[in-house]
């Protein structure tokens, strides 16, 4: 049976729906920076003959940044002290990972830029904007045992905050509300769990320059990358194609959304 797509949207039922309104004071994590690089870094004793990734100078030298004064006033990462990350092991200047932490959203985490192993919960710098979910009864080319899940991504214009490129410049919305599309089986039903996790960790979408039409300020896809073609594939971004829940499985990955998240109590929440 097959229905037009305006008949498969009337014949959709509505699941689904989170909303969110990220505030900037989210953004200003209650984490001291400094604290942050020592909960996922160990002071190492004796500095072993490298590199530091970051610097490219000699572990031996000192870091060539600014050690920040703490409130209080003293110093707590000196440009002497060399760290490893706890889990990966990879060493580097503990106060070069703080000015690189000090660049980023601040979000609490931090990613090895040996290994990009995260620790903590990378978030992103996504505007606020909806997800909503539901049910399309037509099947995806490819996948003729289900039907589909539908997924519709609402993002208006807005300011942008200090995260963003130009804060205080307007960012515009092109091509929104987006229609993406998943196969309603175990794993694209798994797909859509870990992408409700990547939404309310603002890593879906960013604000930057498009690739595709070269303007700047605009809200654009983040590297995680969703199928926005149901029936055809005449942009690529369609199906049928038998990696794609493998590959965005990975992608998500990448950004530290993996089925660890699910087990996890999360932080998100749905209306
Ligand atoms: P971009 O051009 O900066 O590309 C970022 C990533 O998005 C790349 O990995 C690219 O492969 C992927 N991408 C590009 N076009 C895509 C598409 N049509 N569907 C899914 N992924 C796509 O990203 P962008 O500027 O956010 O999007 C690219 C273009 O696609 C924009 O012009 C946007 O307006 C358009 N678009 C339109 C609709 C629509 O419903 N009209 C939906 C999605 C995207
Ligand atoms: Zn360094
Ligand atoms: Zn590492």
């Amino acid at each position: 049976m097959f229905f037009p797509f305006s008949e498969v949207i009337e014949l959709c039922w509505r699941y689904f729906s989170v909303t969110t309104v990220f505030s900037s004071s989210l953004l200003a994590s209650a984490q001291r920076p400094e604290e942050v690089i020592q909960r996922y870094m160990e002071v190492v004793a004796g500095v072993p003959d490298e590199d530091c990734i970051i610097c490219m100078d000699q572990l031996s030298n000192p870091s060539g940044y600014e050690t920040p004064p703490t409130e209080e006033g003293g110093q707590s990462i000196l440009p002497e002290t060399v760290g490893k990350f706890i889990k990966c092991g990879h060493t580097l200047h503990m106060l070069c990972m703080l000015a690189m932490y000090n660049n980023g959203t601040k979000d609490g985490s931090l990613q090895c830029p040996s290994c990009k192993t995260i620790y903590g919960e990378k978030t992103g710098t996504q505007p606020k904007g909806k997800m909503e979910i539901y049910s399309i009864a037509q099947s995806l080319p490819g996948h003729p045992d289900c039907g589909t899940i539908q997924i519709i991504y609402s993002i208006p214009p807005g300011i942008q905050g200090p995260e963003h490129p130009n804060p205080g410049q307007l960012y515009t919305c092109r091509g929104f509300p987006r229609f993406c599309f998943l196969p309603d089986n175990d794993k694209g039903r798994k797909v859509l769990e870990l992408l409700k996790v990547a939404w309310m960790r603002r890593l879906i979408f960013t604000v930057g320059t498009s690739s595709t039409t070269g303007e700047p300020d605009t809200v654009v896809w983040n590297g995680i990358h969703h199928k926005t073609e149901m029936m055809s594939n005449l942009s690529g971004h369609g199906y049928p194609d038998p990696n794609y829940l493998d590959n965005v499985l990975s992608e998500l990955a990448s950004q530290g959304v993996t089925e660890d998240c699910l087990k996890a109590p999360s932080s998100s929440s749905s209306s």
